[in-house]
């Protein structure tokens, strides 16, 4: 260790913290969180000083330690009370190998003070210890982090910025990539370099609101993005925009698109590619508030030839001159409104000192933009100036644009300097003031002591500071040698040293000599370079340019690196080509070339001379053929090689034996010496020229539009390595241009889509054919990596996915095979698309096929008969097509928002619309995009519907908060973009006048917000009402016009008819007897879910697919697909099964399922949370136990539901025994159920010849309910039906015949008056034989009669009530060939289930237990599920499931009894003592799985119970039954409509509260309050119980006496039910009256 050392500080991050002599109690406080193990700074002086106290473990390492101590330095403490003392001590290289040495667990704050510490005692550990044994990582506490946690202790000079930590960060991240070893040896210069860039980078991070950052090739992130990602990471209070444009993109256009902010900052290094993009564009960004930050290492040229281009251009040649000009630049372009060029050197500094962030954004907050810009030439070109007024000494009252730009130059450069309290200028000087020569330098020339010589170094370039350049001329000098750090500039003299010679011209200073100085390496030059330059002036012309010649820095020859995966490619073409292979811009040409060689335009010009000298080749061969001085062997060898010169083998074999026979007979003149010369070219070459995806941002500026038309014989292709899941990252401002596309525009062009860990025979074809193809060949390869490390397996995955779905889609387009009369188009990946929507959601950013044609993934399976395969090639072909035609087409984007589909569907029809019209559009999800891809669209169209009190519907909200989240961020992104919004919502949905405000209140939101984020409405907001005669249609009619008339495409009159939309209808007919795709979909493991059309016939299997509501938004966030299961339901008529079974169907739910599963209102099972690769496996585990879930759902006829009466056994018998035989007559007969599910075989192999007899092809309208009852308990709820059967029974208790009812149905929409639950009517009496006929009869009326349009008005209690009831009858009458007799007498007396032991006519016991919602779970203190198992180990009869949800444990012996009780008491599951209100209950579903909820259910009802029960219970009403009931929606699965009190889910927590129905299911209830919370429940339920339980009459129920008692009036028909909703008299709901 050297005995006196001065460390300054290196790194630009470091100076939080300002201390000074005083009170440095605020620092004491601030020491007091702190806990053992971390630093407590402490001050104790009156210098600068910090006491820490160390609590460190012994033996570690800590021989890096720098402390100043007065207790001399230990690097080491044994003693955990060891007191360092810490002087001030700023960060250096030493300190980030102390940070690097702490130990894990321990929590450390530095707090460094800004002044040098200087070092001067020997460095001695106190305990001797020379372990150094352990590298662990630290936890780091940022300092402002520990204070703003405890914001009494900040003191008050503390500034908050960037900390140890965050360097230490920086060095962990930068280690990570490093062996240990390797940062042992750390080199710090390259450390410093980073610094430089750093302190730039973090204050145009601090400075800007949007910072866009270019990138060089992947997978390499550029010095800038480090900052950039640390600052992000480290949660500053400066969040700007980061934007990161990838090499070959034009960063101009994501500026000019990002120019309405307050300043953005453009980061990019020094190079010709990147460069000279932004040419095109300066002249439009000169006048906007932009800071261009480019780091230059050596040469200026690149950066000098932007020079003119830019109002201020700034230099700085040190780390400290970096950060203050960035600084200097932030203010200037914020304030004068213009662009400021600042080209900073990265050099090795190691010394700054930096403001911190609150400071620059004071500072630079501190002046507002000025109002009237310095006014100048728009496009800020300052030099040549007409007016010539240049020298600052002009007497015209109006300054020159020149001097207007110095003057603001001035004026930002005061307040910088009063801010930094630094010296900077934009000239200094230094050297002799009486000397001959001036060195006047631009670039990173070193201050040298030279005698005779003054140096002059510029830092402001533009505009020239000709007062303080003429202030350094001093008379004595007679020569000024201009030296420029240049290396590839083109022209003899520089535009600044022809300005320099015109300012000196104008000094009428004769005797000054100008010379002009090229210097390769500023920082290499010498005092002897510069006497030898001086000498070389003195006798040389002033006409003769100069140079200072160094060797170049080695990192200007070296290849650019190439990725390891992208090898594989490269590697393919050797195998494929060998020696041919030509690869036009390879990287080894660079160290040669220069960086230009990789570019297209180089490999082009390359390619074209090699071609051209092929040319002269053939044309010298053939010379010399015709020459009869040859001999007859070399014509010979001549002629064959004519013949097969594109022979890639006897080519080249050929031309060897013609070079060995010209050389052997000495031809060596004419053509035979060209022939010679141009030997290279005998071998016909493959050609390639390989890029990146980078280039296909910009087609026309990367070139690659050159090398694809230049018709030449060339092969391009195009790596595509960017996975779909961070397509946004690489530039969300720019959207690539899909090659492929582009290239087949051009007509003669190869094109192939391929990818290697996808097919790698494909790729190996259409390499093949590239090569054959005799003109330019475009092949676009597909290669997904994150990072060089990316396993070979996630490549396959990905491509896999993505080739799967069609994101990637491989295919060849091969122009010559036309004149073949084949198909120049062919698809190879032929696989399912099942994913293709979920791809399309993600926004595939290649593939404009899909963009497009959105419903190719949704359609795509839904074939409409033809086999899947041709279905798809013929849409993907004519996709293509119509995208060669609409490629210049507006786009317009329609994005929706739709909970139930309905707002899903007017934005597909606007798209389609649109369409044909000839405008380019697309409809998708609005969480299917983010604001930077809307930013890039000109036209959007919103629909959104409204979920719940005026929120967003799911699949639009996070969208909708990046909105929210932009707006409070003040951004303005959407100022191209020209949108509309249109609403879907119900006006009657919250009727309450105060609640009237959510009406349509996404819509209106949006539509606010869109416009404070920039957008420019072109139509104003639509609103389409549930409530107005045509529903939404009625405003969209009105809205949709103004939409075409403002895209201008209004007067387009449209030939061809809309098509279709595809509808549950075509589904079915489409799927080949229920069939569709759902074999394929169950094999595709890249998705847990189906293709949506197979989503709605497997319901027809008994199937529901479901995802996790409860976890949907997070899944979301992820970017992952919903958490996708299955619901499988039963099919069991009348709810019987045998114990057996029992235990099957709960080892299946174990499984295959979560766990658990329902008895259904449907008298079934159901299980829920299967995932698909559990289906087929459980569906064949049900089949095992005998039962089938075919048709328990679908349109088709459901489970028959009957009758649970335990205690009349014998007619329960014969009623079961009906419902059985109804539900097997009325099954669909298709056999793709047991194909799909049970793998049997289809008929006669591939032709499919299944015939449904009752159904047809089209199946049923809607589902279709039938129950069976045995009055007098109407536990099925027999009205609420399609059709009932209500049993006659004669004395013997025989099942004789049945009342008929038809038209019975629950469901409803909300606010939809066209909808209404209806009850059953009696049609008559059949006796028993003709019931099954009957029962036919009705469904197929229905079938023929349903209305198919609209599924909300397609049962059959609509067809009733179309039709009439006695034409219906009459029609059923007509089919059976008989009338039915009138109706029998019966009696119904409830609907609730007999709890408790009964005996049946048989002797047999029966036990109905009571499962709340029926449930089947196992729960703390109540394990019903085990229990159950247990007894149907035992149990000798069978279960029988209610309509409740219920269970019956029937036919039990006698002498079973006991074992039975005794099972049941040790499960609880004979514990009946609950109340009345419990007992009557019911609930559906709903959240998490039901994807239709929208309020709570089955969670919740029980816990409102809870509360209604204590209300009952004060009123003395525990053991009365009042029929309560409960659905998340308004589908009515819980039959709530005919419950005394019923609660249907309107919005999370909110219920449409509804009295009056009847105790035993004879009459509907009806709205009694819209929109009801917990409070208002109990409130109202509260003082309307205790006036039943005082005012009721004898055996009165609850839903007859709110009728009679006023509170609602009573519903006698369906029809009626929205009448009088709302309450009567001093109970109707306000809002109602
Ligand atoms: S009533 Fe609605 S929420 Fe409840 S299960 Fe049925 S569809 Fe789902």
């Amino acid at each position: 260790m050297a005995d006196k050392q001065t460390y300054t500080p290196s790194h630009p991050h470091l100076l939080t913290v300002e201390f000074g002599d005083g009170d440095y109690s605020a620092f004491l406080k601030a020491a007091k969180p702190f806990k053992s193990g971390d630093i407590v700074a402490r001050i104790t002086g009156t210098r600068t000083r910090i006491k820490s106290y160390l609590t460190l473990q012994c033996g570690r390492p800590s021989d890096h330690l720098i402390l100043d101590s007065d207790l001399k330095y230990c690097n080491h403490s044994c003693n955990p009370n060891t007191v360092w003392d810490i002087s001030a001590a700023d960060m250096s290289e030493w300190h980030v190998r102390a940070i690097r040495d702490i130990h894990t667990n321990e929590k450390i704050t530095f707090f460094y003070p800004s002044t040098e510490w200087e070092m001067d005692q020997p460095f001695e550990c106190q305990c001797g210890s020379e372990e150094y044994n352990c590298y662990p990582r630290p936890n780091f506490a940022r300092t402002d982090e520990v204070l703003s946690a405890n914001p009494e202790h900040i003191p008050t000079s503390y500034s908050s910025g960037l900390t140890t930590a965050s360097l230490a960060q920086e060095i962990f991240d930068w280690e990570d990539s490093r062996t240990r070893d390797h940062y042992r040896t750390l080199d710090y210069t390259h450390l410093a370099l980073i610094m430089s860039i750093a302190s730039v980078a973090r204050i145009a991070y601090i400075s800007s609101d949007v910072v866009v950052d270019s990138q060089p090739p992947r997978p390499a992130n550029s010095h800038f993005a480090d900052t950039y990602q640390r600052l992000t990471r480290s949660r500053g209070p400066y969040e700007p925009t980061v934007v990161n444009v990838p090499l070959g993109a034009d960063p101009g256009t994501t500026l000019l698109s990002h120019r309405s902010s307050r300043l953005q900052s453009f980061t990019a290094s020094s190079s010709s590619q990147v460069l000279n993009r932004l040419i095109l564009h300066l002249s439009e960004l000169a006048s906007t508030p932009l800071v261009l930050h480019i780091s230059v290492e050596d040469d200026l040229s690149q950066v000098l030839v932007l020079r003119s281009l830019v109002p201020f251009f700034l230099y700085s040649r040190n780390t400290q001159e970096a950060h203050d000009h960035a600084l200097l630049a932030a203010r200037l372009a914020r304030v004068e409104g213009k662009a400021v060029l600042h080209a900073f050197q990265a050099t090795t500094s190691n010394r700054i000192s930096e403001a911190s962030g609150d400071d620059i954004r004071q500072f630079l907050l501190s002046e507002k933009p000025s109002a009237a810009k310095t006014h100048g030439h728009a496009n800020g070109h300052i030099n040549g100036d007409a007016n010539g007024q240049v020298n600052g000494t002009s007497s015209v009252p109006e300054p020159s644009p020149a001097d207007a730009l110095l003057a603001a130059y001035e004026s930002a450069l005061a307040s910088t300097v009063s801010f930094l309290r630094r010296p900077l200028r934009p000239v200094s000087h230094h050297g002799p003031a009486e000397c001959e020569n001036l060195v006047l330098a631009v670039g990173s020339i070193p201050d040298l002591a030279v005698e005779g010589v003054s140096f002059a170094h510029l830092s402001l370039l533009s505009p020239l500071p000709v007062k303080a350049i003429l202030s350094v001329i001093t008379p004595s000098v007679n020569r000024i040698l201009l030296v420029e750090q240049l290396r590839q500039w083109q022209t003899k003299w520089t535009p600044l040293y022809l300005e320099l010679l015109s300012v000196l011209q104008n000094q009428d200073n004769a005797s000054l000599n100008l010379h002009s100085c090229f210097v390769s390496n500023g920082d290499a030059v010498t005092a002897v370079d510069v006497l030898k330059l001086v000498r070389d002036a003195s006798s040389s012309p002033s006409s003769q340019r100069l140079t200072i010649e160094h060797p170049a820095k080695p990192t200007q020859v070296a290849s650019p690196h190439i990725p390891k995966h992208e090898s594989a490619y490269v590697k393919l073409l050797d195998q494929l080509f060998g020696s041919r292979l030509d690869i036009s811009n390879s990287p080894s040409l660079v160290p040669s070339e220069g960086d230009l060689a990789t570019t297209p335009e180089f490999a082009i010009g390359r390619v074209r001379g090699q071609l051209d000298a092929r040319e002269e080749l053939i044309a010298s061969v053939t010379e010399l053929i015709s020459d009869l001085n040859i001999t007859s062997e070399l014509h010979a060898l001549l002629s064959q090689w004519l013949q097969a010169k594109d022979d890639p083998v006897k080519g080249p074999q050929l031309g060897d034996e013609i070079v060995s026979l010209l050389m052997s007979e000495q031809y060596v003149k004419g053509a035979a010496s060209r022939v010679l010369i141009l030997r290279e070219h005998f071998a016909v070459q493959s050609r390639w020229i390989i890029g990146s995806d980078a280039w296909s941002y910009d087609l026309g500026a990367s070139g690659l539009h050159h090398a694809i038309a230049s018709g030449l014989n060339v092969n391009i292709l195009v790596l595509d390595t960017t996975p779909y899941s961070s397509r946004n990252a690489a530039d969300p401002n720019r959207r690539k241009q899909d090659v492929g596309l582009y290239a087949m525009n051009h007509g003669d062009v190869y094109v192939a889509s391929i990818a290697v860990y996808s097919s790698y025979s494909q790729v190996l074809q259409a390499l093949a054919e590239a090569d054959k193809f005799d003109g330019p060949s475009v092949v676009l390869a597909y290669l997904p990596y994150q990072s060089e490390d990316a396993p070979a397996l996630d490549i396959l995955k990905e491509t896999k996915l993505a080739v799967d779905a069609g994101y990637w889609p491989l295919y060849r387009w091969n122009p010559s095979k036309e004149s073949e009369g084949k198909d120049p188009f062919v698809l190879d990946s032929d696989t399912i698309k099942n994913e293709l929507q979920r791809f399309l959601d993600r926004q595939n950013h290649l593939s404009q096929l899909v963009r497009s044609q959105p419903q190719l993934a949704a359609e795509l399976v839904s074939n409409l008969g033809d086999t899947l395969k041709e279905a798809r090639r013929r849409r993907a072909e004519q996709s293509y097509a119509e995208l060669l035609t609409a490629i210049d087409a507006p786009p317009v984007k329609v994005l929706y928002a739709s909970d139930s589909g309905k707002a899903e569907k007017f934005a597909r029809r606007l798209a389609t619309r649109a369409k044909m019209r000839g405008l380019s559009a697309d409809a998708c999800a609005m969480d299917s995009v983010s604001i930077e891809e809307i930013v890039k669209e000109q036209f959007v169209v919103f629909f959104t519907s409204v979920a719940g009190q005026g929120e967003f519907p799911q699949n639009g909200r996070t969208l909708y908060k990046s909105f929210n989240a932009a707006i409070a961020r003040s951004e303005k992104p959407f100022g191209e973009v020209q949108f509309s919004v249109f609403g879907l919502g119900d006006s009657h949905y919250w009727p309450r006048p105060e609640d009237a405000h959510y009406y349509n209140k996404s819509s209106k939101d949006l539509n606010k917000r869109i416009e404070q984020l920039g957008g420019k409405r072109i139509v104003d907001l639509g609103l389409g009402d549930d409530q107005d005669a045509d529903g939404p249609e009625t405003g969209y009619k009105a809205w949709e016009p103004l939409i075409w008339k403002a895209l201008g495409v209004d007067a387009i009159e449209l030939t061809e008819a809309e098509p279709e939309p595809i509808t549950n209808e075509h589904i079915k007919v489409a799927s080949q007897y229920l069939r569709g795709t759902i074999k394929e979909g169950l094999e595709d493991a890249t998705t847990g879910g189906l293709a949506p059309s197979d989503t709605q016939l497997t319901k027809f299997h008994g199937i529901y697919q479901q995802d996790d509501r409860d976890i949907r938004d997070e899944r979301q966030v992820q970017g992952v697909e919903p958490a996708y299961s299955f619901m499988i339901r039963v099919r069991m008529p009348g709810g019987v099964c045998t114990p057996s079974q029992w235990l099957l169907i709960d080892q299946i739910s174990d499984e295959h399922g979560n766990g658990t599963f329902k008895i259904t209102t449907r008298q079934t099972f159901q299980f829920h949370g299967v995932i698909k690769r559990h289906l087929k496996s459980a569906i064949q585990d049900i089949n095992r136990a005998l039962l089938d879930t075919l048709a328990a759902c679908g349109d088709v006829n459901r489970n028959v539901i009957v009758s649970a009466i335990p205690s009349m056994s014998k007619t329960h018998a014969q009623a079961y025994a009906f419902a059985k035989k109804v539900s097997n007559h009325l099954l669909p007969r298709t056999t793709a159920y047991h194909e799909i599910w049970l793998d049997k075989k289809l008929v006669a192999g591939d032709a499919v010849k299944d015939v449904e007899p009752l159904y047809g092809e089209f199946y049923l309208p809607r589902k279709f309910k039938v129950a069976v009852v045995v009055p007098p308990n109407n536990d099925v709820d027999v009205f609420a039906n399609d059709l009932g059967f209500i049993s006659i029974v004669n004395d013997s208790g025989d099942v004789v015949g049945f009342n008929v009812t038809a038209g019975g149905g629950m469901g409803v929409t909300h606010g939809n008056k066209k909808t209404y639950p209806r009850l059953g009517t009696v049609l008559g009496y059949c006796p028993i034989e003709q019931a099954i006929d009957v029962a036919e009869k009705v469904m197929l009326v229905q079938r023929d009669n349903g209305n198919r349009e609209d599924r909300k008005n397609a049962r059959l209690k609509y067809t009733i009530d179309r039709m009439g009831l006695d034409v219906f009858k009459a029609e059923v009458e007509r089919r059976l060939g008989y009338t039915l007799q009138p109706p029998q007498p019966y009696t119904f007396d409830r609907n609730v289930d007999d709890f408790g032991w009964s005996t049946g006519a048989d002797g047999k016991h029966h036990f109905t237990t009571f499962i709340e919602n029926g449930r089947i779970q196992d729960e703390p203190g109540l394990s019903f599920k085990t229990g159950l198992r247990e007894l149907a180990k035992v149990h000798k009869g069978r279960f029988r499931m209610t309509a409740n949800q219920h269970l019956v444990i029937t036919e039990v012996a006698t002498e079973d009894v006991p074992a039975v009780k005794e099972l049941l008491a040790k499960y609880k599951l004979d514990n009946l003592a609950y109340s009345g209100l419990r007992l009557s209950s019911s609930a559906c579903v709903a959240f998490p799985t039901c994807g239709l909820a929208m309020a709570e259910s089955e969670r919740y009802l029980p816990l409102l119970i809870d509360k209604v029960e204590k209300i009952c219970e004060k009123n003395g009403l525990r053991h009365d039954s009042i029929v309560m009931r409960m659905t998340g929606c308004p589908n009515g699965c819980a039959r709530p409509y005919v419950a005394e009190i019923a609660f249907v889910g309107k919005a999370p927590g909110a219920y449409s509260m509804l009295l009056g129905g009847g105790y035993h299911g004879q009459r509907l209830n009806k709205i009694y309050r819209d929109s009801v919370t917990e409070p208002e429940i109990l409130a109202i339920l509260d003082p309307m119980i205790k006036h039943y339980a005082l005012e009721r009459q004898e055996g009165e129920h609850f839903g007859d006496f709110v009728i009679r008692a006023g509170y609602i009036s009573a519903t006698h028909e369906g029809k009626e039910w929205w009448d009088r909703a709302g309450g009567e008299g001093q109970w109707r709901e306000a809002a109602s009256a």
